[in-house]
């Protein structure tokens, strides 16, 4: 990780009106960490600083900092990385109480992984909302600095407050735990399967049309500022056909948990059943998600194992959550509680 650069762009235009003529403008820290926002074809990624300052037009709505947090590809983020982010913004908040907002700029690729960590993790109701884009910034109608401003909006407007980690992308506001990343190129790639839209950021303002009511930010049980390593909890997938030898083979692996990805309803292959058993003998707790978007796994089928089943969260969020409920408990009831409520 790149040493923390702090610039502060500190705007003399300030102390002109702002907002409802307030004479100073809200403060945002943007924390960098890389991604195609940052990129431009056959050069390294832009820094953190650079990446701002190509933007002036942000500081027509605040006062921005920037610090570097990282500068990489979002494809590169480990739970280390979530870790440390995590505990660098609570950090943050809880020494400058003046501070409106966080924008966080990342990659696309795993950008809801990110935001789902923090949402469970963060322990502020200020406004956290990440970035991206999925046009290199030296592409045509590059879409980054316009998603940057809108962040930045967000990210200073009252009705962002108790919201939960947000995600705008595009001029759609999402939350945190429902979004995912759903097109490999379109600007609009990001959408929030099950539930759509939190709101949107228009040019005359930015607008919140629903809340996420599951528990986050400071409604979360989930305390990481003494989690050195998060549990190690692996995805397999199932396949049709899939053989029981290769679910035992990958169970000899080390994990804390498991998260399998099955058919429809939860409904898995008979070499996926049969692997699960054995795997399940060595009390490893196993959350069962579905590989289909919409809707929930209902009524799971009865599994010859014990098995927690996901509502809802798709295999890479269900990992997250298992992840950080293994930090408290490896009671299968407790965790089923917790994915019952999160
Ligand atoms: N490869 C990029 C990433 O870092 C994709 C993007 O940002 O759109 O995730």
């Amino acid at each position: 990780m790149k040493t923390t650069i702090v610039l502060v762009l500190l705007l003399c235009a300030g102390l002109v009106a702002a907002k409802d003529g307030a004479t100073t403008k809200p403060r945002v820290l943007i924390l960098t960490t890389g991604g195609t926002i940052a990129s431009r074809s056959d050069a390294p990624l832009i820094r953190g600083p650079e990446l701002v300052q190509a933007v002036p037009q942000l500081l027509d709505y605040a006062q921005v900092s920037v610090e570097e947090f990282s500068v990489i590809g979002s494809s590169k983020v480990t739970p280390d990385h979530w870790l440390r982010l995590a505990r660098r913004i609570n950090e943050i908040f809880a020494s400058d109480e003046q501070l409106a907002g966080i924008v966080i700029t990342h990659g696309t690729d795993t950008l809801e992984e990110t935001a789902y960590f923090l949402n469970l993790t963060v322990q502020s109701k200020r406004p956290v909302v990440l970035v991206g884009s999925m046009r290199s910034s030296n592409e045509v109608s590059a879409d980054g600095p316009a998603n940057l401003i809108n962040a930045v909006r967000v990210a200073i407007s009252d009705e962002a407050i108790g919201q939960g980690i947000l995600v705008a992308m595009n001029e759609d506001i999402s939350a945190a735990r429902d979004v995912w990343k759903t097109d490999n190129r379109r600007v609009q790639t990001f959408d929030g399967v099950n539930v759509g839209h939190l709101g949107a950021v228009d040019p005359d303002g930015v607008r919140f049309y629903h809340r996420s009511l599951q528990p986050h930010t400071l409604a979360s049980e989930f305390d990481v500022s003494a989690v050195s390593t998060l549990p190690t909890v692996l995805v397999l997938s199932d396949f049709t056909g899939l053989d029981e030898a290769v679910v035992k083979h990958f169970g000899e692996l080390p994990m804390d948990g498991l998260v399998v990805r099955t058919f429809a309803g939860g409904r898995m292959s008979a070499g996926m059943l049969a692997g699960l058993s054995s795997i399940s003998r060595r009390g490893i707790p196993i959350v069962v998600t579905s590989r289909v978007p919409k809707g929930r796994i209902v009524s799971a089928p009865d599994y010859p194992f014990s098995a927690i089943v996901s509502r809802g969260q798709q295999d890479n969020k269900a990992r997250i959550l298992l992840m950080l409920a293994l930090t408290k408990t490896t009671e299968s009831e407790a965790i089923q509680g917790i994915f019952n409520l999160y």
